[in-house]
């Protein structure tokens, strides 16, 4: 959600930061912009759509200046519009800022600025920090104090990164809430959002923790605390390829994505067998378990909580992450989180696991993003090592997620002999994979219809969950899923002639059941896509599946719904990679 990078180099500063603006653009964002400073002034240039297209109305690659901040804006308070896009000014312009996240009093800030005598001309919750610093600058005449003062009325979540008129070599930063990250480089230096935003240039970077302020230039930086200590931090070198984040030869991240998965499956499972032990024995000991997470992590979470019941035979709790404060009250020193995103930066999760922290819960995380917030304020974790997701819908992240959790189950209940089978999963992607075309022309079929069910029972209904999910957010497209079960409760009455329901329905305990189910579905005019290792004359479509243990089915059956979405968005010429409305990185709550 939202991107911020800044630039202090020794090279113009513009087409560095628009790539980087490209490189977070699956974060997801309305409007984009920059501002440079050419040793004299700061130029503006920020438009709403896609930043190749205003990049190149607005000439801005063709700006000079070596040094200069940019944005892609997520709109939280006041319109998509030109006006509203990133970066804002101070009345004289003196200060230039870009925002991340959202200034919960701005209104009560606005209101006393505007007394004082500043006009605004945005309806942003951000254009606040611009003004304060430039009230506090004129008194000060100090830039970090300028910045340190205005961050001691700020509330809400920020990460700003602000340029002076009057200073020609320096980048500011500051975090609270919203993660920021410092890029260290030879006659250059970043600061952003996103590894990813710098990825190509430096792989050494530095994590700002909460209230940190760093001073960039080009061959120097500086963190300190907001109450103005300095602090010396060790940088780190990320393992993320600057490769990695290449389309190769898909026409979509998303279908580079799914397709990764045979290898991303294996590297999940390779993983240190201390750590393992580690989450194994914080796991097995505690009988308070909540698992915290939102969207598809949430049904990984779901898949984990059956998991642990039916194989491990010990209890959990699943919480939706922004649900977590109405169970507050039960977390003790004896709760364990378990805490799961793709991003480590989910504002919800963040949010869930604080509040555990605080009534002294242990919290153990499983992440792909190394650095992110969630790790940093984990016990323990287990990294997803999926490589970078830029598909705003998960997919190979939610198969990492499975493989762990698949990984820790077995190894919790003794069942170390099946490892290998778990391992073996990886060998079957490829035979998912060729189902590709099959799944397409299935929804070219089905390219007009506008409500779909998705129905399993067990782990299978889960997967539902996830593919009903998927659907809807890549093809825009009403879609439920629901416990088999359930049906005739009350869903069923939706069925009429020609609805497409999706059945998961591998050769597992639940298979009978289900297929009843399928069949009081079909007598009242579903269309039936089973996606089974067994065909039945009840499908009108069968996707087939390989055979394995019968826990093993989800990581199976979701790769084929994967491209149901994939291809659900292709028929209905939608970009799988941009779902309107969505962001990758959750960083608002
Ligand atoms: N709250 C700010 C806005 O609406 C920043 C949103 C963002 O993080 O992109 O402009």
């Amino acid at each position: 959600m939202c991107g911020i990078i800044g630039y202090a180099g020794s090279i113009r500063a513009a087409p560095i930061l628009t790539q980087g603006l490209t490189n977070m653009e699956y974060r997801g964002y309305d409007s984009a912009g920059v501002g440079i400073h050419d040793g004299r002034q700061i130029s503006i240039k920020k438009d709403t759509g896609k930043i190749d297209e205003i990049k190149e109305r607005l000439g801005i690659d063709s700006l000079n200046g070596n040094i200069g901040i940019a944005h892609t804006r997520w709109a939280t308070h006041g319109k998509v519009s030109q006006v509203n896009a990133h970066p804002h000014t101070s009345c004289e312009s003196k200060v230039t800022v870009v925002h991340n996240g959202i200034i919960d009093n701005y209104q009560k800030l606005r209101i006393n600025l505007e007394t004082a005598g500043h006009l605004f001309i945005s309806d942003t919750d951000s254009e606040v920090i611009a003004h304060l610093i430039e009230d506090n600058f004129k008194s000060s005449g100090d830039y970090r104090s300028s910045i340190i003062a205005a961050c001691e009325v700020l509330e809400g979540s920020f990460a700003f990164v602000v340029i002076f008129k009057d200073n020609a070599d320096t980048i500011f930063g500051v975090r609270k809430d919203a993660p920021l990250i410092l890029g260290i480089g030879k006659n250059e230096n970043f600061i952003a959002s996103d590894i990813l935003a710098f990825i190509k240039k430096t792989d050494e970077v530095i994590f700002l923790e909460n209230f940190e302020l760093v001073e960039v230039s080009k061959d120097s930086y500086q963190i300190m605390s907001l109450s103005g200590e300095q602090k010396i931090r060790e940088s780190v070198k990320v393992a993320w390829e600057a490769s990695d984040i290449s389309r190769k030869d898909f026409s979509h991240f998303t279908l580079k994505e799914i397709h990764e998965q045979q290898n991303t499956i294996r590297q999940s499972l390779n993983q240190n067998t201390n750590i393992l032990n580690d989450f194994c024995d914080i796991l097995g000991n505690s009988n308070k378990i909540y698992i915290v997470a939102s969207g598809t992590s949430l049904h990984a979470g779901f898949i984990a909580k059956q998991l642990l019941a039916r194989v491990v035979k010990i209890p959990s709790e699943v919480v939706i992450a922004s649900e977590f404060i109405s169970y507050a009250d039960l977390i003790d020193s004896d709760s364990v989180i378990l805490a799961i995103s793709q991003s480590g930066e989910t504002a919800d999760v963040l949010d869930a696991i604080r509040t555990a922290k605080g009534r002294r819960g242990k919290i153990i995380s499983i992440v792909n993003t190394p650095g992110s917030s969630l790790t940093r304020e984990s016990d323990q974790v287990l990294f997803l090592n999926c490589g970078p997701e830029i598909g705003v819908a998960a997919t190979k992240s939610f198969t990492s997620q499975l493989a762990i959790i698949y990984q820790l189950v077995l190894i919790l209940s003794g069942r170390t002999q099946d490892i290998a089978e778990l391992t073996n999963i990886s060998n079957l992607v490829p035979e998912l994979l060729s189902k590709e075309e099959e799944v397409s022309k299935i929804c070219d079929t089905f390219a007009s219809n506008t409500d779909f069910y998705f129905v399993g029972r067990g782990l299978n209904f889960t997967i539902a969950l996830e593919g009903a999910l998927k659907l809807k957010e890549l093809a825009y497209v009403h879609a439920e899923g629901l416990a088999a079960g359930e049906l005739k409760h009350g869903t069923l009455a939706l069925i009429e002639e020609g609805t497409p329901v999706i059945v998961l329905n591998p050769d597992d305990e639940t298979y009978y059941e289900t297929l009843n189910n399928a069949s009081e579905m079909k007598a009242r005019g579903a269309k039936i896509i089973g996606i089974s290792n067994k065909p039945n004359p009840i499908y009108d479509y069968h996707l087939q599946i390989p055979t394995v243990d019968r826990i093993f089915y989800p990581i199976l059956e979701v790769i084929i719904l994967q491209f149901l979405a994939y291809y659900g968005a292709i028929s209905r010429h939608h970009n799988p990679d941009y779902p309107r409305n969505l962001a990758k990185s959750v960083t608002v709550k």
